[in-house]
């Protein structure tokens, strides 16, 4: 007998028919001789709907209580869920994070999950129930409230009860068929992968890949869970994201994906003194705002004045708080002047077998030149080139590149009106 843990994200559970398919599918699950445990995602746009309503309750709500509320959406989708179960005849019972033994540290909005003490669930599997667990929440022993685990946060939750529970995969289930080579609503060549590794697929979400959330896919790596990503909406066979790709990978493609990102910004600190320790300076400044920077570049600085410039990508949303603290201490730094950019778009390669391959930054250069678009920043990992261009150029360089690499499916990708969450 298996276990496996299915999430089911909000675009599944939208709707009273939608929560009724879906238990359907459990059922099937659980009849086909596995214990089943779920971890599942507040209904549709809930949470957004909730956090508006805070919003205009007050612009800056108390992080307990807004936790507390974003919390009641996974409630009301797990108990309708484990109805929906019981009326077919198959027992079922739903948990809230902390029942579940979801337990985390204390910050609200980002909890991290320190422990999982799934006592409860593994009763219920024992009596041959199903377990419901409400996704994205957990509880934290020395405040005893209630916590979130940030926006997205339910794969997580699915990912660490497959790693207590010692489960055999952990299934995410949601509205688009599985990781594709790229955003298919972009790139409509693009293909579903069938195996992506955990590492390729941090990279992916990372850059842009919105069908899985980063922590997910860490913490699923860190604890050798299995993940298949698939579509709830039919049956067929998704990605599998696995720690590492068995056989030989005779003729793997270079590159696994393509991602974009838009939801960067550009900080340029212009003029600043080229002597040691002002890129400490400045990127002390930048860590002291929490602010989570991307790429840097530090020009060559012009001999007459002795002068560099800084540029470095962060967040949008972020933006305002770094250039006020830059500006700040402005005089002490003794740069001129900060530009702030926010119509840039990164456009990400991932791939294994970029680490054998020589050549593949030339071809990328060359596949966007050809098309005509310029590229302002660039940096790279092991797995990954990323370069920052113009926003509204981003899309047309991500099908230059997709065709580029050879990622071009032979049809079209059939896009449902999913988010991919
Ligand atoms: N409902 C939460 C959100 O929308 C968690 C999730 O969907 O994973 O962020
Ligand atoms: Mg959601």
């Amino acid at each position: 007998m298996s276990l496996i843990v299915q999430k089911f994200g909000g675009s599944s559970v939208a709707d009273a028919e939608s929560i009724k398919r879906v238990a359907k599918r459990i059922v099937e699950t659980r009849k086909a001789g596995n214990s089943v445990v779920v971890a599942v995602s507040a209904m549709g746009d809930t949470t957004d709907e909730l956090v508006d309503l805070a919003h205009e309750v007050t612009p800056f709500p108390d992080p307990r209580e807004l936790d507390m509320l974003l919390t009641t959406g996974e409630r009301i989708s797990m108990a309708l869920l484990a109805m929906a179960i019981k009326s077919m005849g198959v027992d079922a019972r739903s948990y809230t994070g902390s029942q579940a033994g979801m337990i985390t540290d204390a910050q609200h909005g980002a909890a991290r999950i320190v422990d999982v003490t799934p006592v409860r669930l593994r009763e219920a599997l024992d009596e041959g129930a199903i377990a419901i667990v409400a996704g994205f929440q957990g509880f934290n022993r020395d405040s005893r409230d209630i916590t979130t685990l940030g926006r997205g946060g339910s794969d997580t939750t699915a990912v660490a009860l497959a790693a207590a529970l010692g489960a055999d995969v952990c299934e995410i289930y949601t509205d688009v068929d599985g990781v594709f080579t790229a955003d298919p609503r972009v790139v409509p060549r693009a293909h579903k992968l069938d195996v992506v590794t955990s590492e390729e697929m941090l990279e992916l979400a990372a850059s842009g890949a919105k069908v899985l959330h980063i922590r997910a896919v860490e913490y699923a790596r860190r604890h050798g869970v299995t993940m298949h990503v698939r579509s709830s909406f039919n049956n067929h066979e998704g990605t599998w994201v696995v720690n590492s790709k068995e056989g030989d990978s005779v003729e793997e493609p270079i590159i696994t994906g393509v991602a974009g990102d838009l939801s960067e910004a550009k900080i340029t600190v212009a003029g600043v003194p080229d002597v040691p320790g002002k890129a400490a300076e400045i990127f002390t400044i930048v860590a002291k705002t929490g602010a989570n920077i991307d790429m840097i570049v530090q020009n060559i600085s012009a001999a007459s004045t002795g002068l560099t410039d800084i540029s470095f990508t962060l967040p949008k949303v972020e933006g305002e708080k770094v250039l006020a603290s830059l500006r700040a201490e402005q005089n002490a730094v003794g740069f001129d002047a900060l530009l702030f950019d926010d119509q840039i778009g990164k456009l990400s390669v991932v791939g294994a077998g970029m680490r054998s391959s020589a050549g593949v930054s030339a071809q990328l250069f060359r596949a966007l030149s050809d098309a005509g678009i310029n590229i302002e920043m660039i940096s790279t990992s092991e797995i990954r080139i990323s370069v920052v261009t113009r926003a509204d150029t981003l899309q047309q360089a991500m099908r230059v590149v997709h065709a580029a690499f050879e990622l071009d499916g032979e049809a079209e990708a059939v896009v449902y009106a999913g988010t991919g969450r």
